[in-house]
Formats: structure tokens, sequence, C-alpha cells
């Protein structure tokens, strides 16, 4: 008799332990699942992404006209490198045409057919670019 105690502990314990692994398998499984539809909602918004200009949404590449000026320095400790950007548009108002506005997002003065916006890009590896624009040729000058 006691030895069939043991035998139904022993198997309760071993349920007991699949029953965990499942249920964390079923956890892992769920993690990954929304991993995945958060990377899809990054892409989707990445390819919404609105040009700074002239607000028009950006589909995947369309990228705007922009030139970055590296400094030769760059902090290893922090990872991060910050690179002055000049941004002058996306296809859609780059060249400048009658039918897209541009104006600044920080001013909201009209940017000129040749101004430009000035950001700041924050690049770390492996990551996105963070930019940051802080003015035009019109806002900027003027300080
Ligand atoms: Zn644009
Ligand atoms: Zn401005």
């Amino acid at each position: 008799m006691e030895t069939a105690y043991i035998v139904m502990a022993a198997l309760v314990v071993v349920i007991g332990a699949l029953l965990f692994t499942i249920f964390r398998l079923q956890k892992g499984g769920f993690n990954q699942l929304s991993l995945r539809m958060a990377k899809r909602d990054r892409e989707r918004l990445e390819i919404l992404k609105p040009c700074p200009i002239c607000s028009a949404m950006l589909k995947r590449g369309e990228t705007l006209r922009s030139l970055y000026y590296r400094q030769k320095k760059s902090d290893h400790k922090l990872q991060v490198e910050e690179i002055l950007t000049h941004i002058f548009g996306c296809p859609h108002c780059w060249p400048s045409n009658q039918e897209y506005q541009r104006s600044c997002p920080v001013c909201n003065q009209k940017v000129s057919h040749d101004g430009y916006l000035v950001a700041r890009t924050f690049r770390r590896p492996e990551k996105k670019d963070h930019v940051h624009v802080i003015g035009c040729t019109e806002c900027k000058t003027v300080r």
C-alpha cells in the first residue's frame, strides 16, 4: 500500500513539473508572438513615417534627402554618435515644387526652395537612427 502512495506522489510531482513546463513554454511562445507583432507594428510605422518638412507620408524606400556631418571623435563609452544633419526633404518636396508645402516643424515658417532643416542624428550601433530636428535655415540663423 505504501509504495502505491509513493508512486502516486511521484506522479503528481511529474505531472506538476510537466504542467509548469507547458505553461512556461506557452508564455515564451506568447512573448515571441508579441515581439513579432511589435516588429510588424514598427515596420508599419516605418512605412508611414511623415516627412518633417512637407508631412507627406513616406513609404518604404522613400528616404529623406539629408547630409550627415560626421565628426571624427566618437564616444565609445556612451556608444552613441551625435551627427549634425541637414535635411533637404523627401522625394515629394525636394526639389521644391508647388504641390508640397515646405515648412519647418520648429518655427512653422516656410522653408525656402534651397533651405533645409538642421537636425541632430543620434546613431547607436545596431539601432535605428534617432533624428531630432533643431530648426531650419530660417530659425537656426537667428539665435
Ligand atoms: Zn517632404
Ligand atoms: Zn524653422
